[in-house]
């Protein structure tokens, strides 16, 4: 049986139905406990808050929510598991490190390429710390036009973990750059590009960077809908209308890279224009927004369903 591991348990790879990609329901950024200032984090709210927005989600649709947090910003997988089962939506965690300079480093820094693969692979097939947890999906993320040695590091401990425990892998990559130099090192230590998906692919409008990925048989997240002032959604949209168009919807999946919660203050301060610009920023966006959109253009369903439905589930199995 192709099956998956969720924070509540294995799971059939076509069980997983509508899935979003890549969402998060608890970030919190390495130091945040040292700001005074900041409001206390309460589990009960934050709890609270997760819930309703799996429960909007499910009415909605949704099967299985996967939260990509890497292990160093935050990741709670004991609250993953409960917002899971309180809300009946699957929750995909995953095991991984983030990129360089928003990561917490100072200890994996120092580790080799296996033994942060063994921390992977034992977070896969044991459970993370002591709660029997086990993460189903691999995490790897580089900074802008850069791939540090650590960062290059990271993404070599990912894939040998995704080859030893037939996990895949996802990725984070800054404002569109990087993404076929990921592909390069997963490709050097032998990764089936089918089980990777180059995350935030739909921060760059250059549609021969998509192709050039494409072509090598990877999935690409279209996955931070709603981050209008990261990169705009119009733009977003008129790649993946454009892509769909002739023909790579089996290999492009749809998410908003939405955080439910936050530990200590979250995003920096931003103006009202900015705040203006992520008011969609949340994950009922591409069901209210942009599914309505791609049929505007002219998308038939079966291309969504291969998008939000079978994608996943091929990305999910494991060989
Ligand atoms: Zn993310």
């Amino acid at each position: 049986m192709k099956s998956v591991n969720t924070v509540t348990g294995s799971v059939s790879a076509d069980k997983l139905g509508t899935t979003l990609m890549h969402e998060h329901l608890l970030i919190g950024w390495a130091g945040w406990e040292l700001d005074c200032n900041a409001p206390r984090f309460d589990r009960k709210t934050a709890l609270k808050t997760a819930v309703e927005r799996l429960k909007e989600l499910k009415d909605l649709g949704l099967g299985t929510f996967v939260d990509p947090c890497p292990n160093d910003i935050g990741r709670d997988i004991v609250f993953m598991a409960d917002v899971a089962a309180a809300s009946g939506v699957n929750v995909i965690g995953a095991t991984g490190l983030y990129k360089e300079d928003l990561g917490n480093t100072a200890y994996f820094r120092q580790r080799s390429i296996e033994e942060i693969a063994d921390v992977y692979v034992t977070e896969i097939t044991k459970g993370v710390g002591e709660t029997g947890i086990k993460a189903g999906i691999i995490k790897c993320a580089t900074g802008k036009d850069h791939i540090s040695e650590y960062e290059n590091r990271c993404l070599r401990a990912a894939a040998r973990a995704s080859k030893r425990t037939g996990v895949p892998i996802t990725t984070h990559t800054e404002e569109g750059t990087m993404g076929r130099e990921q592909l390069d090192i997963f490709a050097e230590e032998g990764v089936d590009l089918a089980h990777v998906v180059i995350g935030h692919s739909c921060g760059a409008s250059d549609l021969r960077y998509h192709t050039d990925m494409l072509d090598r048989g990877c999935l690409l997240g279209f996955d931070r809908f709603g981050l209008d002032f990261v990169h705009p959604d119009r733009l977003r949209l008129a790649a993946l209308i454009g892509l769909v168009g002739v023909g790579f919807e089996k290999q492009l999946v749809l998410s908003h890279d939405s955080v439910a919660c936050w530990k200590g203050k979250g995003l920096p301060e931003m103006d009202a224009k900015t705040l203006e610009g992520i008011k969609n920023w949340n994950p009922t966006h591409i069901f209210k927004h942009i599914l309505p959109a791609l049929k505007e253009a002219g998308i038939g369903d079966h291309k969504i369903k291969a998008m939000m439905v079978e994608n996943p589930r091929r990305f999910f199995e494991t060989a």
